[in-house]
C-alpha cells in the first residue's frame, strides 16, 4: 500500500500509548523490545492462530462449518475465543465465484479474538478508502488475481459487527490433519485479500 502520500497524524491513543511505553522504559521497568515482542505476538501469533483452528475445523466438520456461518459468534465462543472486539462476529464463506473481503472504512474494527491486533495496513488510509471502490485493483497488489467470472463481496466492519473470512479449503490437502491445515490459513486469507495457502508452499 504505497499510495500513501499523505499519512493521517497519529491517533492520541498510540501517542499516549508510546508515551507510557518510553516512561517505563526510562525507568527501567520494562525493556522496550519486550513490548514490541507483546504486540508482535498479538498481531501474528495470538490472534490469527486462533482464527486458522477456527477454519481448520469448519473444513473437517461440516456441521460445525453450517453452525459457523449461521452464528459465527457462538460457534467461535465453542473454542473459548470471546471477548473484547468480538461481540459480534459474522463469518463469510469463499467459494470459487466469490471472493469476500474485509474492511472498516472509518476506523480499524477488526475481530480480535480470532485474528488479533489488525495489521497496520488494513488502518492505513490507502486500503480502508480504496478497497472498496477498486477492489480487484487492490487485490492484486496483495498478490490475489481473480477472474473476471469471480464475484467480489466487500464488507464494512463496525463496532457491532466484525467479519472473518472463511477461506476456501485448498486442494491437496484431503489427507490432512486439521493442525496441518491450519498452518495454511494465514491471517490475509481471513480477511479476505489472500487464498489459504497451498500444502506445496508450506515447508
Ligand atoms: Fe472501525
Amino acid at each position: 500500500m504505497s499510495g500513501q502520500h499523505h499519512p493521517e497524524p497519529e491517533p492520541y491513543a498510540a501517542i499516549r500509548a508510546k508515551a507510557i511505553e518510553s516512561l517505563l522504559v526510562e525507568k527501567g521497568l520494562i525493556a522496550s523490545d519486550a513490548v514490541d515482542a507483546k504486540v508482535l505476538a498479538y498481531e501474528q501469533d495470538i490472534g490469527p492462530l486462533n482464527g486458522a483452528r477456527v477454519v481448520a475445523h469448519a473444513w473437517v466438520d461440516p456441521e460445525y462449518r453450517a453452525n459457523l456461518l449461521n452464528n459465527g459468534t457462538e460457534a467461535i465462543a465453542e473454542f473459548g475465543y470471546t471477548g473484547a472486539q468480538g461481540a459480534e462476529i459474522v463469518v463469510l464463506e469463499n467459494t470459487p465465484d466469490l471472493q469476500n473481503v474485509v474492511v472498516c472504512t472509518l476506523c480499524s474494527c477488526y475481530p480480535w479474538p480470532v485474528l488479533g491486533l489488525p495489521p497496520t495496513w488494513y488502518k492505513s488510509h490507502a486500503y480502508r478508502a480504496r478497497v472498496v471502490i477498486e477492489p480487484r485493483a487492490v487485490l492484486k497488489e496483495f498478490g490475489l488475481e481473480l477472474d473476471d467470472s469471480v464475484e467480489v463481496r466487500v464488507w464494512d466492519s463496525n463496532s457491532d459487527i466484525r467479519y472473518m473470512v472463511l477461506p476456501e479449503r485448498p486442494d491437496g490437502t484431503e489427507g490432512m490433519s486439521e493442525d496441518e491445515l491450519m498452518a495454511l490459513v494465514s491471517r490475509d486469507s481471513m480477511i479476505g485479500v489472500a487464498r489459504a495457502k497451498s500444502p506445496a508452499h508450506v515447508g
